[in-house]
């Protein structure tokens, strides 16, 4: 039996407050906003449209392309401006995390634009925005053969467990008079319906028991994730 606490209370397999909202920015094709407790993503996505300049253009299918970038004061230390190697990475990999599930070759020559933006951040920004752009990319009618859920899990002291904050991602335990970091953050992204992982990183230490622990819960949270995202969706075409 695990004997970590986590300073919120929560259960281990308990997620912060979810909230997702569809068609959030009217200029956009399609929008979302997806959050876990203060961790707060909006998406807008362009497209598809013709790719310009011509000669990045693919006849073969359409080019999806994600940014990632966190509001200045959307953090307790301010942020710089513009982006940055996390922000590059970070909007790679949610671009790979989303491309499986996207009919690209229906539209050929095209690009799909697809920014997120971090309102405020309390750690898992990077899955908040891909739950948020999934739902977006959906909401703009492209073709999708699922939406893509992301959740981090992280093994925190001896626990396993979901929706990792900020405080629990810096968790530290005092070893030999010194303290060291306990904590270890392993974000992914699930593809609910085919029982996939489009998304899955890793920074600290894990068994691979461990891991495979961290991928079963991470299935587990993100069915419920995409229930929500589906409610959203239902919402927006009610209204
Ligand atoms: N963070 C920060 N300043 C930065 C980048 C990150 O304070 O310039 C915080 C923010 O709360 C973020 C967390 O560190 O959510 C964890 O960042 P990480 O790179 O692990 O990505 P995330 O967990 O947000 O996907």
């Amino acid at each position: 039996m695990a004997t970590y606490k986590r300073p919120d209370g929560r259960e281990y397999d308990e997620t912060r407050k979810i909230e997702a909202k569809v068609g959030v920015v009217k200029r956009a094709d399609g929008s979302a906003m997806f959050s876990f407790g203060s961790s707060r993503a909006i998406a807008a996505v362009y497209g598809p449209r013709q790719l310009h300049p011509q000669h990045l253009q693919n006849p073969e299918k359409c080019l999806l392309r994600c940014y990632y970038d966190m509001l200045p004061f959307s953090v307790a230390e301010r942020k710089r401006p513009g982006p940055s190697r996390r922000s590059t990475e970070i909007s790679y990999v949610t671009t790979s995390a989303l491309s499986p599930v996207l009919k690209l070759e229906a539209f050929p020559n095209a690009v799909i634009d697809v920014y997120i933006l971090i309102i405020e951040a309390d750690a898992s920004t990077r899955c908040a925005g891909i739950n948020a752009a999934s739902l977006a990319l959906a909401h703009a009618g492209v073709p999708m053969t699922e939406l893509v859920s992301a959740v981090s899990i992280g093994k925190i002291g001896d626990a396993i467990v979901a929706d990792i904050t900020k405080e629990e991602e810096d968790y530290k335990i005092k070893k030999d008079g010194k303290e060291i970091k306990a904590a270890t953050d392993i974000p992914m992204a699930i593809l609910s319906r085919a029982n996939k992982l489009s998304l899955l990183q890793l920074d600290g230490k894990v068994t691979l028991d461990e891991l495979k622990e961290a991928i079963a819960l991470g299935k587990k949270t993100c069915k419920k994730i995409v229930e929500i995202q589906k409610q959203a969706l239902k919402k927006v075409k009610e209204e």
